[in-house]
């Protein structure tokens, strides 16, 4: 079988972002944006609209495709492809900017439309967008890095906006560089103080919330206990989990899942997995990563292949890696009696089919993973209001948000007799189809 390099962080290395190169087949090299189109006609198959509006609602209505020059450290101009694409029905729309060598425009599409639904999942007033640039920010000096990003702020000086599209970080990019983005269109905006509310993410002295970096991890423990609880009948205590990817995802999952009593015997990044029977001692894991920028060469653990985290017997799954990890061939394999998507689309369509065929409940992104957009969400407000949130009022708020979109999910899900994902596309597209409904079509 032939092998494609695609996308895996090369353990955290310059300004903790990562650059991405891996592996996976040929045979699951599948087409991002039309996978989620499908995943979106599943759902609509099963719902009572007008064709007309789902017809409005399929596709992204806006890609921006920018070609741009960035001078390098070493005086030569190198070119530069960046996007952003919006879904978009409300305003602001909301999304992350990726930077990564294998960026693409069907990649920002898949994942602007995939925020559209989980922002409404989530009950936030936006519809998706998602931006990014095709280069490896590991390979970039910091002073690059910082031109690069502003170049593109400029390039995207009449899309990003307060009211109407509002970026975030997402793989490869930081705290760092919202701040960067959040000072270039201040200025671009000859605005004489700062335009907070521009981008979330960013560093708490530039307006950013408390909470805001832990959120996504704690979204996916709270919905992990909560399906977990649902389904199993039963409390996480001393369920064993694997994660997959110890970034900002799956070290705070593992971190918020070891802390409510779960056994996470294995974890992995870009260099292997570590695995323990008995459970690995996730605070000593963590500062092992905090020091080694990997969790390979934790002792206290055998060492496996990278794929392997995704085989080990266990009750619970966490994918937070990348898109397309468990595919049609090792689906099979995987043993987990639940996947709790942490990533963004990391179960291809065919390993999903095989997964719900063998009774797995697959806890889809679009739920998991909300609660990054939830917090980003409380940070546009904040900066709004010119507030300041506490971290625990930050952390309350996000448990009721994600408490209240699994119940609407899993009670979608329930009363259309199907999976989560559908029940939570369902949920999602009839609001979403109410909401253009009402306000017609221009002219
Ligand atoms: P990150 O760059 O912080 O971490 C990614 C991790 O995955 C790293 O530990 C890396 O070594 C590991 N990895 C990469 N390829 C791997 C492979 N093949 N096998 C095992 N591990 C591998 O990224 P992140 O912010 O944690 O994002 C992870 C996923 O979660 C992405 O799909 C992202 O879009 C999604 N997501 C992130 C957020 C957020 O708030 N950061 C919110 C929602 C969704």
């Amino acid at each position: 079988m032939r092998n494609l390099y695609i996308h895996v962080p090369l353990a955290l290395k310059k300004h903790d972002l990562a650059g991405r190169v891996g592996v996976i087949s040929m045979d699951e090299k599948v087409n991002p944006y039309k996978n989620a189109q499908k995943q979106f006609d599943k759902a609509a198959a099963l719902m009572d609209i007008d064709k007309n509006l789902l017809v409005r609602l399929r596709k992204t209505n806006f890609e921006l495709e920018v070609n741009f020059p960035v001078r390098m450290d070493n005086g030569d101009v190198r070119m530069f492809t960046g996007y952003r694409v919006q879904h978009r029905f409300r305003s602001p729309t909301k999304g992350g900017i990726r930077y990564a060598p294998f960026v693409d425009l069907d990649e920002i599409k898949a994942l602007a439309f995939l925020m559209t639904w989980k922002c409404t999942v989530a009950g936030l007033p936006f519809s998706g967008a998602k931006g990014g640039v095709a280069c490896d920010p590991s390979k970039l000096s910091k002073g690059e890095l910082e031109r690069l990003t502003r170049r593109y702020t400029e390039e995207m000086r009449h899309v990003f906006h307060p009211k109407l599209d509002v970026p975030a970080p997402d793989m490869g990019t930081n705290g760092e560089v919202m701040g960067w983005i959040m000072d270039t269109y201040s200025f671009l905006e000859g605005q004489r103080q700062e335009v907070a509310e521009v981008v979330t993410g960013k560093p708490i002295e530039l307006g950013g919330i408390e909470g805001r970096i832990e959120a996504t991890g704690r979204g996916v423990a709270r919905i992990t206990e909560l399906a977990w609880t649902h389904y199993y009948g039963d409390t996480l205590s001393g369920k064993t989990v694997a994660v997959q990817g110890f970034g900002n995802v799956g070290s705070i999952s593992a971190k918020q899942l070891h802390e409510m009593g779960c056994k996470v015997v294995a974890v992995s990044d870009v260099n292997g997995t570590i695995y323990n029977v008995n459970g690995l001692d996730i605070p000593a894991v963590l500062a092992h990563g905090a020091k080694e920028r990997t969790v390979a060469g934790y002792g206290n653990a055998d060492a496996l292949g990278v794929k392997d985290v995704l085989e080990v017997p266990v009750d619970i799954l966490v994918p937070a890696a990348l898109e397309n990890l468990l595919i049609k061939e090792n689906a099979p394999r995987i043993k987990a009696r639940m996947v709790v998507e942490g990533a963004n689309a990391p179960t291809t369509l065919d390993a999903e089919n095989h997964l719900l065929s063998k009774g797995t409940i697959i806890v889809p992104d679009i739920l998991a993973n909300a609660g990054g957009v939830t917090v980003s969400y409380f940070e546009w407000a904040q900066d709004i209001q010119a507030q300041a949130w506490e971290e625990k009022h930050v952390y309350d708020e996000l448990n009721t948000y994600m408490t209240r979109a699994f119940e609407r999910v899993k009670n979608a899900a329930e009363k259309h007799k199907t999976d989560l994902r559908t029940g939570a596309y369902v949920l999602a597209i009839d609001k979403v189809a109410s909401y253009v409904n009402k306000r017609g079509l221009f002219p």
